[in-house]
């Protein structure tokens, strides 16, 4: 085992403060950190310190992969890590986006190869032939959309949230309440020309402010408020329009939300820990200056209505460790969240089993010490260790009253 130096991304929606206090660093930052990497991704890998020098994550899993990944990994997965941990900090709402399921991820990186698209073209959908299924657990209080709502609901919320423009769409909406009526209504909101469109933004933005100002209790506060912003970040987009057709999640701290393939979502602000399959296919669908490829959007994007429920959490054992595991059917991560006290009951766990494969740990709140055959890690806060499937018999110990690690390994 052994720290990881992982990569921060810079993108522009990153908040100056979150992930440089998460490490202990002077906040605000020079620029906007968005993403801390933590895994083997080719476009970004972490690092290990090697006599001198350092070696990627990347180099020294294809160095050894019987070592880094144990047979059973490279049985289901191949020679490479299958999954990628990062820590997430969003000032500002990130775009919608979707992610396609693997036979879609293998037919659209075969067209576009085919059609001759660079692997860096901006209007490229398809840079590998992986899905994403990914699953993101709140550090902070977050929001986020996630998926289609009900229509029957939406009918509701649009009823209270917007004039005699939407009454149109309303009405189409309540006559076939089901993916077919969400899919006919965004196809339509997607291509609507610019007058219609803003006249139809206004129409909603007007509903807005007139509801906030009206019902000072009313259940739809949240949604009008989170609309108005969105159109603030992002005026003449669409995709404020389509965020009125999703459900808005606001996870507490430990709460995780799981998006399969085809299901539309936007991280809009907050910290916390997501754990995805090894993949860059992402297919946007508005909130954005970027590309936006309608037609393959509706080939992948999953209309069937749905509730932003947070995953389901089971203990690791029935004995009850400090061992809590978030469940999805993902086959390339399992994510759960190690909670220690250094003064009570649950001040150690051990973390190495036969056949583990690897493991990427994460400590988010305290610090840990890792120990294994001998040999002793610390692990502050915001620090990540690597935990090759070599070693066994890892255990942890906590270094305060309340030390918080995120652990990710390949599902068994
Ligand atoms: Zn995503």
């Amino acid at each position: 085992m052994q720290l990881l130096e992982c990569p921060i991304r810079n993108y522009a929606w990153g908040s100056r403060t979150s992930l440089a206090e998460l490490r202990g660093l002077p906040a605000p930052a020079d620029h906007p950190e968005a993403e801390l990497w933590m895994g083997a991704h080719p476009a970004d890998s972490a690092w290990l310190r090697e006599d001198g020098g350092r070696v990627s994550l990347v180099d020294a899993i294809a160095h050894d992969p019987a070592a880094t990944l144990g047979s059973r990994v490279r049985a289901e997965h191949g020679d490479q890590l299958p999954f990628l941990l990062k820590v997430l900090a969003a000032e500002e709402p990130l775009s919608l986006q979707a992610h396609p399921s693997r036979e879609q991820a293998r037919d659209g990186f075969a067209r576009e190869n085919r059609a001759g698209i660079p692997l860096d073209a901006p209007h490229r959908n398809y840079k590998d032939e992986n899905h994403k299924p990914e699953l993101l657990v709140a550090l902070t209080p977050f929001r986020a959309l996630a998926g289609f709502r009900d229509p029957a609901k939406t009918v509701d919320v649009l009823k209270h949230l917007s004039g005699p423009i939407m009454k149109h769409y309303c009405d189409m909406l309540a006559e076939q309440p089901d993916s077919g009526g969400l899919r006919a209504l965004f196809t339509t909101w997607i291509t609507l020309p610019h007058r219609p469109l803003r006249a139809l933004l206004d129409d909603l933005t007007d509903g807005c402010v007139r509801y906030l100002r009206e019902d000072a209790h009313g259940p739809f506060r949240p949604v009008a408020k989170m609309l108005l912003e969105l159109a603030e970040y992002y005026p003449g987009d669409a995709g404020v329009l389509t965020a009125s057709l999703l459900n808005y999640a606001e996870l507490e701290p430990g709460e995780g939300l799981y998006l399969a393939a085809g299901s539309l979502h936007a991280y809009l602000h907050g910290m916390g820990v997501e754990v995805m399959a090894n993949s860059d296919n992402v297919l946007r669908g508005g909130m954005t200056p970027k590309h936006v490829d309608v037609a393959e959007l509706l080939r992948v994007l999953d209309f069937s209505p749905t509730d932003a429920l947070p995953v389901g959490v089971y203990n690791a054992s029935p004995g009850g460790t400090a061992e809590f595991i978030y469940d999805t059917p993902a086959p390339e991560f399992q994510l759960s969240r190690i909670e220690l006290d250094a003064t009570g009951l649950h001040h150690s766990v051990s973390i190495g089993v036969i056949d583990a494969g690897p493991q990427i740990l994460v400590c988010t709140h305290g610090g840990v010490t890792a120990r294994c055959e001998g040999e002793e890690i610390e692990v502050p806060q915001g620090a990540a260790l690597w935990v090759p499937a070599c070693d066994r018999e890892v255990i942890l110990h906590a270094g305060s009253a309340r030390s918080q690690v995120f652990r990710a390994v390949v599902r068994a």
